[in-house]
């Protein structure tokens, strides 16, 4: 099903929100076995849009936060705000 996608995007960043352009409210937390980092897992906000996303840093790098994607998303991408053009500039130094 098409619906199913999984997409994992790994990033390198300090924070562990990645804005990727969609609105997403945070439903749950879990302790990953072996992670000494959470991983969290959001919900895409937009009515009628059931993708989900899990964010995790990388226990072997710190630096690094893991985002995996499920599902499609069924709309456009909200207006983007200023704020979210600076976080892509800031990620490609
Ligand atoms: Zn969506």
């Amino acid at each position: 099903m098409d619906n199913q996608r999984t997409v994992v995007v790994q990033t390198t960043s300090d924070i562990d929100i990645v804005e990727d352009g969609y609105r997403w409210r945070k439903y749950g937390q879990e302790v990953v076995e072996g992670n000494p980092y959470p991983r969290s897992y959001y919900k895409c906000t937009y009515r009628g849009c059931c993708v989900r996303k899990h964010v995790e840093r990388a226990f072997q790098d710190s630096k690094s936060v893991i985002t995996t994607y499920e599902g499609k998303h069924k709309h456009q991408i909200p207006t983007p705000r200023k704020s979210m053009i600076n976080t892509f500039a800031d990620l490609s130094l």
